[in-house]
């Protein structure tokens, strides 16, 4: 039986960048970049103001010997979005609003709580700084300068930077379309009547959202009976999308028939369990560039075989640098005692009060426990030969994202 690592690249060696395209900005969301963008004036264009007050020449604000503040003559009003035409000169200033091109001459703001208006001239009760309250040309980014690399994911303050570098559409990965089906006899879908011995089909959602969580353009297509045409049905309905996901159906039982279809329409295996607890029945396969998963059914695994698989090959294919699932070091708070000869993923609970990432694992680990997916924010990677892990020690961990 393979070992984690080995599985996930053998998933990764199979997955291949799909290539970019443009796309008007909003749809840029969540998917990497595939060009630098550089800045092609400076963000913001000009120095401006950075408070509402008193464009002045910060020399002129300091009072004279012997008086407590300095009067100064306003010669214009300048809102934001227009250019003053007046030069702030000695003795005067313009009143300036947040926004605004600073005026000529001057070399700060005094915010309009620190002053008295007096008739046309306003009293400067403390004086400013060269600087003060004002945003420079450029401070931001300088023209030439990269704002963001190729390769960034888009985020929202990715987006919101794209935006003020102008550009209303953007070169990005192409996004995978990805579809998933659930299987069994014995499920049925939300708000549908449920007869004795069925259950909620929960995987045909969670999946669906790990995917578009992740990136991927996806759909869902519905329930497969455990039955041979039902099957064949479904798959070839899913067409050519880049990447397939079936639940259920990959185990040793006599209804387990998601393998056997999957080759029968021509899909080549590449690996059919992985020595990992929750989700050892995982299947993997390849039709032309199609990536196939055929997930355990029990919820838990259903979700951490997508994190520890499918993830990784969505990452690939929209071409990111690090393919996931992503990792980080945490300190366990508990001893856990372990079945030796499989690499855990206990479902884990983060305590981030303190300097350190603390981790310990949910009480009820059975992969039927879908309650451990939603009170659980990581997984703790737990070695194949672990008999047990002790309070204290640093483990690996993986978010659930
Ligand atoms: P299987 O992998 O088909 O043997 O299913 C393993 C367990 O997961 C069984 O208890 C199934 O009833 C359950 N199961 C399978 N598919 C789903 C699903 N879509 N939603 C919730 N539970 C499921
Ligand atoms: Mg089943």
């Amino acid at each position: 039986m393979l070992e984690y690592p080995e599985a996930r690249a053998r998933v990764l060696t199979a997955a291949r960048f799909l290539g970019a395209e443009s796309v008007p900005l909003l749809e840029s969301l969540g998917r990497p970049l595939a060009e630098d963008i550089k800045a092609r004036e400076d963000v913001p264009p000009f120095a401006k103001a950075a408070m509402d007050g008193y464009a002045v020449r910060a020399a002129d604000t300091r009072a004279p010997e012997g008086a407590s503040s300095v009067e100064l003559e306003v010669v214009e009003d300048l809102p934001a979005g227009r250019v003053g035409r007046k030069a702030v000169g000695p003795g005067q200033a313009v009143r300036i609003m947040t926004g605004a091109p600073l005026s000529k001459g001057a070399d700060a703001v005094v915010m309009v709580e620190q002053t008295e208006k007096s008739g046309s001239a306003v009293r400067i009760l403390r004086a400013v700084r060269p600087g003060d309250n004002i945003g420079l040309a450029g401070e931001d980014l300088k023209k030439g300068e990269i704002g963001l690399e190729s390769g960034t994911d888009i985020g929202p303050a990715e987006l919101g930077m794209l935006a003020a570098l102008n550009r209303a559409t953007v070169r990005v990965a192409r996004r995978p379309r990805l579809a998933v089906i659930a299987t069994g006899d014995e499920i049925v879908e939300p708000g549908e009547r449920k007869a004795p011995g069925q259950i909620r089909n929960s995987n045909g959602y969670s999946l669906l959202a790990l995917a578009l969580g992740a990136g991927a353009e996806a759909e869902y297509l519905g329930i497969a009976r455990d039955r041979r045409s039902s099957l064949v049905r479904k798959i070839r309905g899913a067409g050519d999308v880049d990447i397939l996901v079936l639940s259920g159906g990959v185990s040793v039982g006599d209804h387990d028939l998601v393998k056997s279809q999957l080759e029968s329409v021509g899909v080549r295996p590449v690996f059919w369990k992985v020595r990992i607890k929750p989700g050892k029945p995982v299947f993997f396969g390849v039709r032309r560039r199609q990536l196939v998963f055929g997930l355990p059914g029990n919820p838990t695994s259903a979700m951490v075989t997508f994190m520890l698989f499918v993830r990784p090959a969505i990452d690939r294919l929209l071409g990111r640098k690090d393919p996931g699932p992503r990792r980080a070091r945490a300190v366990l708070t508990e001893d856990i005692a372990l079945k030796p000869g499989r690499r855990h993923f206990l479902r884990g609970i983060i305590e981030d009060a303190g300097p350190v990432l603390r981790v310990a694992p949910y009480a009820n680990q059975k992969s039927g426990v879908l309650r451990s997916m939603v009170r659980s924010r990581v997984l703790i990677e737990a070695p194949t030969d672990a008999e047990r892990l002790e309070k204290g020690r640093e483990v690996d961990i993986i978010f659930i994202e």
